[in-house]
């Protein structure tokens, strides 16, 4: 199936009733609210939606996004490419006792005869998804490592091990 702009208002119930599936891409730079926990607002989200009634009457929204996004690493704070992968199972419900009343396998969406904002459900999830740090591998990570800094003027005299000058240390006469 050929990808659609995501819709970004649904008229939610009565498609779960007709059944529809949605395979969309948005761009993460129209995903506000997902974009400020990344390092950028490059790469794009395609999601993938089934509304429907399952065997209990609930109103299902189902569905799996992926974004291939970039985050900032906690080492270096230089971006780095990721990908987030969010799976869902949800169920419209008109009232919060309704939500509570819920199988534990799903998670309820409060939705009275306004539309749904699609955009925003893709956001809370792909949010809920996104790691909480994120680090190079360390040979990708842009932090030197502290033995790596240029050394002070003079320094060397004192390393130890490896340093030519070692050597002089150990003809040293011990006190
Ligand atoms: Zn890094």
């Amino acid at each position: 199936m050929q990808r659609q702009p995501l819709p970004k208002q649904l008229d939610a119930r009565k498609l779960c009733i007709s059944a529809a599936e949605i395979c969309a891409k948005i761009s993460v730079s129209e995903l506000p609210r997902f974009a400020a926990g990344l390092a950028s607002d490059n790469g794009e989200v395609m999601a993938d939606i089934k509304l429907y009634r399952d065997e209990q009457g609930f109103y299902r929204v189902d569905g799996k996004a992926r974004a291939a996004v970039e985050v900032s690493c906690e080492r270096c704070l230089q971006a780095m490419p990721i990908e987030i992968a969010a799976e869902f199972a949800l169920a419209l419900v008109w009232t919060e006792e309704q939500a509570k009343a819920l199988p534990k396998s799903l998670d309820p969406v409060i939705l009275g005869e306004e539309l749904l904002a699609l955009d925003e459900l893709l956001q809370d999830e792909l949010i809920i998804s996104t790691p909480f740090v994120s680090y190079h591998n360390i040979d990708e990570c842009k932090t030197t490592a502290p033995t790596d800094y240029p050394a002070p003027e003079g320094a060397g005299i004192e390393e130890k091990g490896e340093s030519p000058f070692s050597v002089l240390g150990s003809l040293k006469p011990q006190d």
